[in-house]
């Protein structure tokens, strides 16, 4: 079991603002690190530290901004959107930059009609 102290001395205690466990869903009883250093997520998973991205930092992400508006209307935003789609390129699937927050009404827009995606890409919004 992982606890703080052991935390301060494998990552530099100075620089970790946050740290938190998760577990994994392909082991249970197992848990991956993740650490919060000048305001991104880390995590100690294989998918990590081969892409720099994976579901746990990604879902840590939405948790975090949770409150945020639709980038198109302004309203609360309850759905993310990728910029590069899942079907274009997969590995982009967890990646935060590739994410925007969008309301249910635009992100179903944008679903049903290319096009918006489109131009929101090119707007890189
Ligand atoms: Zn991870
Ligand atoms: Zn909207």
């Amino acid at each position: 079991m992982k606890n703080s102290k052991e935390l301060t001395a494998k990552y530099n205690a100075d620089t970790v603002e946050d740290f938190i466990e998760v577990e994994s869903t392909s082991q249970p009883g197992f848990k991956w690190t993740l650490v919060k250093r000048k305001e991104l997520w880390e995590c100690d998973c294989p998918g990590f530290k081969f892409n720099r991205n994976c579901k746990h930092v990604y879902n840590q992400f939405r948790e975090e901004n949770i409150n945020a508006v639709c980038k198109i209307c302004g309203s609360h935003a309850i759905d993310w959107a990728h910029m590069v789609s899942r079907a274009q390129d997969p590995k982009h699937k967890y990646e935060i930059t590739n994410i925007r927050p969008l309301c249910r009404k635009h992100h179903d827009l944008e679903e049903n009609n290319p096009e918006v995606r489109k131009l929101r890409q090119e707007l890189g919004i």
